[in-house]
């Protein structure tokens, strides 16, 4: 576990956060630059950087916690719903590489768009043949 890792940190309790969950496997705590308040961000004990690298039991932990408070964020902020986010690798804008969950609370009319809205919809290839290939990369037929 990299110490300088400001994530780490907080999971190890070694510097404060503003913690709503902490489960053995999964804290969850504010985003200190929040997108919206209420903007929590749920991370695994494991330090790995995206979440293909999460093992199995962490996977599960940490969605299970993301689905477990995404109701009760959405609440206690009076929103009317919720984005739930990965930037997942450096090329997406992922600062810290210790993988995280954002849960941002929504309300109708607060300016922000939906996930799509930061695709430009540049796209080159057609679904067939991608389908194809992620099946191929997947090992299945
Ligand atoms: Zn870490």
């Amino acid at each position: 576990m990299p110490m300088a890792c400001v994530f780490c940190r907080i999971v190890n309790g070694e510097i404060p956060a503003e913690v709503v969950a902490r489960e053995p496997e999964v804290t969850a705590f504010l985003d200190v630059q929040p997108l919206a308040d209420g903007h929590v961000l749920v991370v695994p004990r494991a330090h790995v950087a995206q979440i293909e690298d999460l093992e199995p039991a962490a996977a599960d932990a940490l969605f299970r916690a993301v689905v477990r408070l995404a109701g009760p964020v959405r609440e206690a902020l009076g929103a009317a719903g919720t984005t739930i986010g990965i930037n997942n690798g450096d090329a997406t804008g992922q600062t810290i590489p210790h993988v995280h969950v954002h849960i941002v609370p929504r309300w109708e009319n607060d300016g922000a768009g939906s996930v799509h809205t930061i695709f430009p919809r540049k796209t080159s290839r057609a679904l067939a043949d991608v389908g194809a290939a992620i099946r191929q990369a997947t090992g299945a037929r």
